[in-house]
């Protein structure tokens, strides 16, 4: 397609788009009396208006019913999560006995850490990626530590080059062979919250597997935004939260895959609770654990159902318009501001940098740009004037148009203002 950017061409491309509607399914944020540019659904999802019902749902539930709310809510609170089964699976590309909702994402990468780093004197390597997100690194170190190893040896970084923004895929299978017989688990972002690089994750996967090592994926910057074929792909374990392209509201339940093929498997550990234990004899209160067949045997308490409701909300409304729309109109949107930018940066000399990969296949939806010369204060006058966009050291700002809530227009005019912000330094 070839764009233009004008305000009739953006309007041209709204009045195309099956998504546009859905814009006024969620609440904005108001700069100066205006609804804002909203660019970091990477970083918080905005609130899709059908949450709150879904929230007051259970509020009143639970004002009428107390305890009763347990089986005799309309949507009952005992079993709640399992609502999330076949919605959340179409996400991911996985089998609905393959995906549960529970606790925070961190904390499900230590419990499934639990099960698939079980390091051995001769095998005990992680491989992860250089500059992973911080609370990833933590992990890691804290738990190659808590399993008597050090972290400078146990924890391998797959490094970018000498000039380059982005991990090259061949750097990836190269470590995971040269590591090979120590190593004991791959664990990547799929998508790099940094810089929006999407990891090939078939075939990383398969890498990992040809040398006797598990691979998991964090995919807190992938869920509903790229898509995901984890079963078919045979990826041992995945986590993602939920706040960020899913729309479920700050620091809300995260999601969890384990793949089939690990299900029956009782020499794999794990950390148990009465909510993993057999199902219809859970509230038998028995003395021995009996896990549910499945992702949601790995469950632990019983769940917090005020943070489920806004999340069920949110993944309804993606299955309700299906990943495939989502991803179509993404990578039209994405391309849109990638075209203003470029065209901005021609302009008006804007001296800035797309570090994310150009090829549509290596990214979702994030653009990271890098701010050659002064970048703060372009930073802090697009949010002064209705931009929200976040800012990462040492320079840079990143863009997530998301497909679900973004129009044409809106990168129209974030282009329109970006031309004044940087005319006006
Ligand atoms: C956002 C994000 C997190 C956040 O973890 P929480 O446990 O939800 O606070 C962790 N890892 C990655 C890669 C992220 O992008």
């Amino acid at each position: 397609m070839t764009f233009e950017n004008s305000l009739s061409f953006a309007q041209q491309l709204d009045s195309q788009d099956l998504l546009h509607h859905y814009q006024n399914e969620f609440s904005f944020p108001q700069v100066n009396g205006k609804k804002v540019i909203y660019f970091t659904g990477n970083s918080l999802g905005l609130q899709p208006k059908r949450a709150k019902t879904y929230v007051d749902e259970v509020m009143n539930d639970w004002a009428t019913l107390a305890v009763e709310g347990h089986f005799y809510a309309e949507k009952p609170w005992w079993d709640y999560h399992e609502r999330f089964a076949n919605p959340l699976s179409q996400l991911v590309g996985a089998l609905p006995t393959e995906v549960t909702v529970m606790n925070t994402l961190t904390i499900n990468l230590h419990l499934l850490m639990v099960s698939f780093y079980r390091p051995t004197s001769k095998r005990y390597k992680i491989i992860c990626e250089e500059k992973a997100f911080p609370s990833d690194q933590y992990m890691f170190q804290s738990q190659v530590r808590f399993h008597g190893y050090e972290p400078e040896d146990a924890i391998v970084e797959i490094k970018r080059r000498e000039g380059e923004h982005n991990i090259r895929l061949e750097d990836v299978l190269a470590k995971i062979k040269e590591v090979g017989d120590e190593l004991a688990l791959v664990l990547i972002g799929g998508v790099n919250y940094y810089t929006g690089q999407v990891f090939d994750m078939k075939i990383i996967t398969e890498a990992g597997h040809q040398v006797g090592a598990y691979v998991g994926w964090d995919l807190a910057h992938a869920a509903g935004n790229i898509e995901l074929q984890l079963h078919d792909w045979q990826v041992d374990f995945a986590v993602w939260c939920s706040y960020k392209y899913m729309n479920s509201g700050p620091g809300n339940a995260s999601g969890c895959f384990i793949h089939e093929k690990h299900h029956a498997n009782s020499d794999l550990p794990r950390f148990a609770g009465w909510w993993g234990h057999n199902k219809e004899r859970r509230f038998k209160m028995e003395p021995l654990f009996d896990p549910v067949q499945g992702a949601d045997g790995w469950q632990i308490s019983n769940l917090p159902i005020l943070s489920l409701a806004p999340y069920l909300a949110s993944v309804e409304l993606f299955a309700e318009i299906g990943m495939a729309a989502l991803i179509a109109k993404r990578n039209t949107i994405t391309a849109y501001l990638e075209f203003v930018l470029c065209e901005i940066d021609r302009d008006v000399k804007g001296n800035f940098e797309i570090i994310t990969p150009t090829n549509q296949a290596e990214r979702g939806c994030q653009l990271s740009v890098f701010l050659h010369g002064e970048g703060r204060s372009l930073f802090d006058y697009l949010m002064k004037n209705g931009v929200i966009v976040d800012w990462r050291e040492p320079n840079v700002i990143r863009f997530a148009p998301v497909p679900m809530y973004t129009s044409y227009e809106d990168i129209y005019r974030f282009g329109q203002i970006l031309k004044t912000g940087i005319l006006t330094k």
